[in-house]
């Protein structure tokens, strides 16, 4: 009996960078895929001088092509606008950001899909929200309620073991020349202790669906700014998939 996963992300390229390998393999297992995605990303770093519609189109265009590639069978935008990496953007077309949304209004926007597919699995974001992004701490927030109003048998949070991270951040903060609002303390509560890691994605022969989902995030690889994403690609391909080879994963119910 195939089963349904649903992975519940908060920003286009959210899906590509954390759980794209899982998502492929278990589309090449056969599993049906549903992806639903909170808000477009318009608050993103991109290198034309998109601002908001504009950039949320390109975004949204970007994601449909991500999802494509992962075999995703279904795919569901909330259309919540992007809170901003500070959780305090007001949009200026009056529409209504993630963080300022009720999580039971959220939660019961994704129960509703959650409960049409008869989902088996529901995947959220850590109680860290991975480096604390206010809206992937949304996303896990509304996740599990949503979990719990679709009584949905097996919810997971997509995550990163902690120490490897902090240690890195420790290093750099030592070493290398920082931007101002760098925070060390940001690393220490990052994503999840490993001891709490209940399990490893072994994703290493899906590594080219995962370049491949990052590089239709082409608008947040081409910034000014070295970016996560162009980072990333740039690595060459054994290193990328023996950083990228194994997704986390922590039991939440
Ligand atoms: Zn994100």
């Amino acid at each position: 009996m195939p089963r349904t996963l649903v992975f519940f992300h908060a920003h286009p390229d959210d899906e590509a960078l954390l759980t794209s390998g899982t998502m492929a393999r278990a589309a090449a297992e056969g599993q049906r895929v549903v992806l639903i995605t909170a808000t477009s990303g318009e608050a993103g770093l991109a290198a034309h001088n998109l601002q908001d519609r504009g950039l949320a189109d390109v975004r949204e265009e970007e994601l449909v092509r991500s999802a494509r590639m992962l075999g995703v069978q279904r795919l569901e935008l909330l259309h919540y606008a992007d809170s901003g990496l500070h959780g305090d953007r007001i949009p200026t077309d009056g529409t209504t950001t993630l963080c300022q949304t009720p999580v039971a209004e959220i939660a019961a926007d994704v129960a509703k899909i959650v409960e049409q597919e008869r989902a088996d699995v529901l995947v959220t974001y850590d109680a860290a929200g991975g480096y604390g992004h206010p809206d992937h701490i949304r996303v896990h927030e509304s996740g599990l309620a949503a979990a719990t109003l679709a009584d949905t048998p097996q919810v997971f949070a997509v995550t990163a073991p902690r120490e490897p991270f902090a240690i890195g951040a420790r290093l750099a903060d030592r070493l290398l020349p920082l931007p101002e609002d760098f925070s060390l303390e940001q690393f220490e509560t990052a994503f999840t202790p490993r001891r709490n890691i209940s399990h490893r994605v072994n994703v290493r022969r899906y590594v080219d669906f995962k370049r491949a989902a990052l590089r239709a995030h082409t608008s947040q690889a081409s910034g000014a700014d070295i970016r996560t994403i162009s980072a990333l690609l740039d690595l060459p391909r054994p290193l990328f998939s023996l950083l990228l080879g194994t997704e986390f994963y922590q039991r939440l119910r």
